[in-house]
């Protein structure tokens, strides 16, 4: 399981003085610069003078240095995101780890245990990150952010073999190429192209006549890890609306729905199911 998260939301945060800082002293607050950023030059300190909405993952010195004087930032490095109001900030940092999203009680148990870890991070984010000292905290998020809970087994489990192969299938009905992120390790892996997801990951192997889209689709965890973007939530989430309806005009079950109609409709409707698509 990956950890379950707590994001909090501040103002008053000096993103001008947090790239200075950056700037000055980027062995300190270092940063994943094998990330490759929007542009794809790399997040090295000198990208975050050009964008204007952060997006940082880092800090990991910084933090072991606070936590040997008895901070308690919430992780092991600071996640940290500038929304759409520039001096807004996102500190997506609390985490607990071995909490299973399918069990009510271990989720209500991350709810309270992180929400009383808020005064210690408040203090560590004051006193330790550049740009903000004078934030205001304005609000955590009302629910925990879970990431990987149930799937189903479908007609197919796609795997990250097939993501880094840039596999093709028949019956593709969405395209991915986001990164898989895994907040167990940190560890990112980028696909080198794009790969196909097939209708079967939206069908069932034991059930009738029921279709899943979103994270929940048929996925080898690693694989879930680039799939359960939201992008891709969106993509196979239109895609088993658009089978629902054809099963229901025509009467058949989805695993018995003839995917030359459901390709036809999707791409009727603008989805891209091969790069000439675009
Ligand atoms: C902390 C965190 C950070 C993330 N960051 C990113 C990111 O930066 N970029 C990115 O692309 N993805 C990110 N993701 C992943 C992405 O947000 C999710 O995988 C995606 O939103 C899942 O979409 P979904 O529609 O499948 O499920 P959800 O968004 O979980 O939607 C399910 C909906 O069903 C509702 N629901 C549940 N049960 C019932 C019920 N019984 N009756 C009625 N409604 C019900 C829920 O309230 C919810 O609104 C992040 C996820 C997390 C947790």
């Amino acid at each position: 399981m990956m950890p379950a998260l707590l994001w909090l939301l501040f103002y008053n945060v000096d993103w001008d003085k947090f790239r200075d800082a950056l700037m000055e002293n980027p062995e300190l607050y270092d940063v994943d610069t094998d990330t490759p950023g929007i542009s794809g030059e790399g997040m090295k300190p000198e990208y975050f003078q050009k964008v204007r909405l952060i997006n940082f993952w880092g800090f990991s010195n910084l933090v072991k240095e606070a936590m040997r004087k008895g901070y308690k930032p919430g992780n092991t490095r600071v996640a940290m995101f500038c929304p759409g109001r520039t001096d807004q900030g996102v500190y997506a940092n609390l985490k607990i780890d071995g909490i299973d999203g399918t069990d009510a009680q271990d989720v209500s148990r991350a709810q309270m245990e992180l929400r009383l870890m808020i005064p210690d991070a408040v203090k560590f984010i004051h006193d330790w990150l550049p740009g903000w000292k004078n934030a205001v905290l304005i609000g955590a998020s009302p629910i925990l952010g879970i990431q990987d809970t149930r799937v189903i087994v479908g007609e197919y489990v796609l795997t990250l073999e097939d993501i880094l192969a840039s596999r093709r299938f028949p019956d593709v009905i969405a395209i991915g190429a986001a990164k898989t992120d895994n907040w167990d390790t940190y560890e990112l892996i980028y696909p080198k192209g794009n790969y196909d997801v097939p209708y079967r990951c939206l069908v069932p192997q034991k059930v009738e006549n029921l279709l899943i889209g979103g994270r929940s689709v048929s996925a080898a965890r690693e694989a879930m890890m680039s799939l359960r973007c939201m992008s891709m939530c969106a993509a196979t989430g239109h895609a088993a609306g658009a089978a629902a309806a054809l099963c229901a005009k025509r009467n058949v079950t989805p695993r018995k729905l003839d995917y030359v109609l459901l390709r036809d409709l999707l791409l009727r409707q603008g989805a891209y199911l091969s790069s000439k698509d675009g």
